[in-house]
């Protein structure tokens, strides 16, 4: 056609041309603007586009989908304020925002948002849903600069916003665990003075708080007894409080079974080893675990210190299904070690306000074994010597007397029952003498004071010298002594002290054996050692009791006292022990029921 034209005439021509090039225009500005109507709705981005009144000319696919606009097929003619009162927008805080606020009205007039100046916005799409959106835009101007519309790109952030506020609340709640860690929970008013808060409330605390970072449903803490490695729950958060209490029940009931017999050693390996398990409870060797709650796969964390597992922290969602990100479980992992570091640490500190208290325990029991020792020795003491001091007096008077009146008839006589009297007054005197001292030495070895005044001594010499005390008190009694070695035995020791053992186990063997038997001591060493027997023909002993009697208080039953005023509280051989040891050296003893005993000590012997 075009070519028949051409023939016909020129002007004809001419104008055919034109007529051609405008058509081709028009094809190819009708393709450009398909092109960019595609291009319009292939953006992933919701794009917007208003006239200079702020009436809705064009919304691109994505847009459409993000508000759910075909939810309302009458939308694009809504008034702004109509379209307003459908999205409710408003601000990060949840604030309405102001009409001048919205992003249609700043682009309308003139503002360009984008980066910084872009708009974080919450609105409510037309089926309802509830979305954080990023909005930015710019006004459109015709060729003379005027503002003709205004083009806004919403962009979907709510996951974005909700990740953001999640590893905020997440580092909100790692730094509320480090402040716990730091701070020590129950540090009150003073340094010195800590009042200890229950490792289980900084459990519970732990678990909310990780609650509120995973948003799962449940959590449970528990710990493993350092000692016997039994786990132990400590808290648990998530659960209804009729559940809690079933729980807390169900726990109670549970056997106390250490780590090392679990009966899922592997799991045990690798909680061991600082990893992160996932549970399927569905899976065929956890199908027959008891699962009151209906818990789908559940996570454990283990909760280690150094290389040491103090607990787990276990969280599921309940029946619900849910993927565990590798970012969830990292979490999980760190959340559950900075809880071990703050239980592990909380135990120390409760184990340290404990061994406070026992010290100042011991430290009260010891002011109190020092009033008593002051009591014992001052109040009950002195007086006994005092009288003692007394009675000895009486006996030079009387002995004075005696030899003055001589033997006037009747006066002697009376005088000789008050020398009597006198006597059974100072034996009875010396027992209390020996059982308050026994009493005053064993306070003090329990309070760790017995004191000694160690010197360089010949051990012949004490022996001699207790059983000179022995006969001059008993003289009917036969004390031997044998010496299997030289005159001269040397030792460094507490000449007192050495000569009140001798003296408890000849008083021992001289009480315990018939008023007609004789004592035996024998004296040996073999120029290292030095040992000292005292050998009675009393009731003896039978194994049990020999190991017993050197406890304190502790008296042989049927082992009566045969002679002599010999009252005993069971003190005098533990007393003999800890004097012996202190000086190196051994106590025991030989003896068999009927067959007598024979008492012996080791003494090391200086060279
Ligand atoms: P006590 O003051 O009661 O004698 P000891 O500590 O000296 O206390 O002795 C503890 C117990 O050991 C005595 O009560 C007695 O039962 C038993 N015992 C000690 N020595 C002898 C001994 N030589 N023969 C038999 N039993 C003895």
């Amino acid at each position: 056609m075009l070519k028949l034209r051409i023939k016909r005439s020129g002007s004809l021509h001419a104008k055919t041309i034109i007529l051609a090039s405008e058509q081709k225009a028009q094809a190819s500005a009708e393709a450009r603007a398909n092109q960019l109507e595609a291009t319009f709705e292939a953006i992933v981005d919701g794009l917007l586009v208003y006239d200079a009144n702020g009436h809705l000319l064009q919304t691109n696919a994505a847009a459409r989908e993000l508000l759910a606009l075909d939810a309302q097929p009458g939308y694009t003619s809504y008034s702004p304020n109509k379209r307003a009162f459908q999205h409710i927008p408003r601000d990060e805080h949840s604030q309405p925002l102001p009409e001048e606020q919205w992003p249609v009205s700043r682009v309308l007039n003139g503002e360009v948002l984008k980066g910084a100046t872009s708009v974080d916005l919450q609105m409510r799409t037309l089926d309802e849903r509830e979305l954080r959106i990023n909005a930015s835009g710019a006004p459109i101007r015709d060729s003379k600069g005027s503002i003709v519309g205004g083009v806004i790109i919403f962009r979907d952030v709510t996951e974005r916003r909700r990740m953001e506020q999640r590893a905020r609340d997440a580092l909100g709640a790692l730094l509320s665990m480090a402040e716990i860690l730091v701070q020590v929970p129950g540090v009150k008013s003073s340094a010195d003075e800590y009042t200890p808060t229950t490792t289980s409330n900084i459990a519970r605390q732990l678990a909310e708080l990780t609650r509120s970072v995973l948003g799962c449903q449940r959590i449970a803490i528990s710990v493993v007894d350092p000692e016997t490695e039994v786990p132990h729950p400590l808290a648990v958060v998530g659960l209804s409080p009729e559940h809690q209490q079933q729980w807390w029940g169900d726990q109670q009931q549970q056997k106390e079974v250490p780590l090392s017999d679990s009966r899922y050693p592997e799991l045990v390996d690798r909680l061991r080893a600082n990893e992160v398990l996932l549970i399927d409870m569905m899976e065929p060797q956890f199908r027959d675990v008891p699962n009151p709650y209906n818990i789908g796969v559940m996570l454990i964390a283990p909760m280690c210190v150094g290389e040491q597992l103090v607990g787990t922290l276990t969280l599921d969602y309940g029946g619900a299904a849910h993927d565990y990100t590798p970012g969830e479980i990292a979490l999980a992992g760190a959340v559950a070690k900075l809880a071990g570091l703050v239980i592990e640490r909380e135990r120390l500190m409760q184990e340290r306000a404990e061994a406070r208290a026992n010290e100042l325990a011991l430290r009260e029991a010891n002011r109190h074994m020092d009033e008593f020792l002051g009591i014992v020795s001052h109040e009950l003491r002195t007086p006994l010597t005092a009288i003692k001091g007394n009675i000895q007096l009486a006996q030079l008077q009387l002995k004075k007397v005696v030899e003055k009146v001589g033997t006037v008839e009747g006066v002697t006589c009376k005088l000789e029952s008050i020398r009597g009297l006198l006597e059974r007054a100072d034996r009875q005197i010396s027992t209390q003498n020996r059982l308050v001292g026994d009493l005053l030495d064993v306070s003090r070895i329990q309070a760790s004071k017995l004191e000694f005044r160690l010197e360089p001594c010949n051990l012949v010499d004490i022996v001699r010298e207790a059983i000179r005390d022995q006969h001059q008190a008993s003289p009917m009694r036969t004390i031997s002594l044998e010496l299997d070695c030289e005159e001269m035995v040397p030792v460094i020791a507490d000449i007192d002290r050495i000569g009140q053992v001798v003296t408890n186990y000849l008083t021992n063997a001289l009480k315990y054996s018939e008023f007609d038997r004789p004592v035996e001591v024998i004296l040996q060493s073999d120029g290292h050692v030095a040992l000292v027997l005292v050998r009675d023909e009393g009731p003896g002993l039978s194994e049990i009791e020999q190991q017993h009697i050197w406890e304190r208080f502790y008296r042989a039953k049927g082992i009566e006292v045969q002679s002599g005023t010999g009252i005993g509280l069971g003190l005098g051989l533990h007393i003999c022990k800890t004097i012996i040891e202190y000086h190196q050296g051994q106590v025991g003893v030989e003896s068999a029921p009927g067959q007598g005993s024979t008492f012996w000590f080791t003494l090391p012997v200086t060279v």
